[in-house]
């Protein structure tokens, strides 16, 4: 098993994931977002997220919490003020705003997982894939390629890659993809 930093102690292991707020998503991407809940419960892995009701965050909480694993939400003051928290999440922790919240999501997490999602889970990813590239964040970055979603992304991401906007062979250093829910919980795990 792996060491935990003091750091990441508070929660044990935990990872964070990322993932869509929008409701009314198609069933393919809450089923990914299913079966990733239940893989980290079955590793005895805390899952992190932006502590939300709603869409993908919603489904990995919920299935969280119905399997009794543990579930840590992070969310800024002015999101608890609007009601946005999830009641029912083992621990929550308030932070001051969306960067405190970022910042304190990595520094809980071996490694970060992130189900397809618009521009806030965006956000979160690529500020992540640039800490990672800064040597801030060690841990492992995994995007959940659920359906494809993630394909023009990954396209641009080579394309950059490709211009000279990024170092040769990034895509093997600072990010993994995979379509399957438990080798993305594995690959998170893995490094450290
Ligand atoms: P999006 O992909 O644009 O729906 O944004 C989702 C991401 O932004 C999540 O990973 C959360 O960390 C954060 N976020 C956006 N909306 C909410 C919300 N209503 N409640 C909690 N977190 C949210």
């Amino acid at each position: 098993m792996p060491t935990i930093p003091d750091s990441q102690s508070k929660y044990g292991r935990a990872i964070t994931v990322y993932g869509a707020s929008a409701s009314g998503l198609d069933e393919v991407f809450h089923r990914a977002a299913r079966q990733l809940a239940v893989e980290a419960v079955r590793h005895n892995i805390a899952v992190i997220t932006g502590g939300g009701t709603q869409g993908m965050m919603g489904t990995v909480n919920d299935t969280v919490i119905e399997h009794g694993g543990t579930t840590i939400g992070i969310i800024p003051q002015f999101m608890v003020d609007k009601g946005w928290g999830h009641k029912g999440l083992t621990f929550t922790e308030v932070t001051d705003g969306m960067h405190s919240r970022k910042a304190l999501m990595a520094k809980l997490s071996v490694g970060v997982i992130a189900l397809p999602g618009g521009v806030g889970t965006m956000d979160e990813l690529m500020e992540i894939i640039t800490w990672r590239q800064l040597g801030l964040f060690k841990g492992n970055v995994v995007m959940l390629n659920v359906d494809g979603y993630w394909d023009d992304l990954l396209a641009m991401l080579a394309t950059a890659e490709k211009r000279g906007f990024m170092r040769k062979g990034a895509d093997s250093v600072l990010w993994h993809v995979t379509t399957d829910p438990a080798e993305a919980l594995t690959l998170a795990i893995s490094n450290m």
